[in-house]
This record gives structure tokens, C-alpha cells and sequence, in this order.
């Protein structure tokens, strides 16, 4: 159980099942590219921190 989790939004990811580690998706790789941008820089007070970001239940199963 060390499944790693998407720095965008905290999801489980599965590295076998995901190209686009250590992101979800290519969704969130784009997003997370676009804040080293810049676009959420402005205000540098208090980023989001996946870590502690509160913690998301695990879903039971990942069969499609
Ligand atoms: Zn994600």
C-alpha cells in the first residue's frame, strides 16, 4: 500500500495503469504546469500543500 497521489488533487494513483505520473492524469500534469507558470503565483501566501492536504478515503476498488 504506497500508492503515490496525484500533487494536483490528491488522488491515489496506480503507476502501473498511469503514463502520466506522478499525476492522475494529463489533466493535472497541465495544471500543475501552469502553476510553475506562474498563474497561481501572484499571491504567494499560503499554496495548497497535497500533503497536508486533508485525507481522501481510498475507493474500495479500481476494477473497470
Ligand atoms: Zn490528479
Amino acid at each position: 500500500m504506497s500508492r503515490p497521489k496525484c500533487p494536483v488533487c490528491g488522488i491515489s494513483v496506480e503507476p502501473s495503469k498511469t503514463p502520466s505520473m506522478p499525476f492522475c492524469s494529463e489533466r493535472c500534469r497541465l495544471i500543475d504546469l501552469k502553476r510553475w507558470l506562474g498563474e497561481e503565483y501572484s499571491v504567494p501566501d499560503r499554496l495548497a500543500d497535497p500533503d497536508e492536504d486533508e485525507e481522501m478515503p481510498e475507493p474500495p476498488a479500481e476494477d473497470e
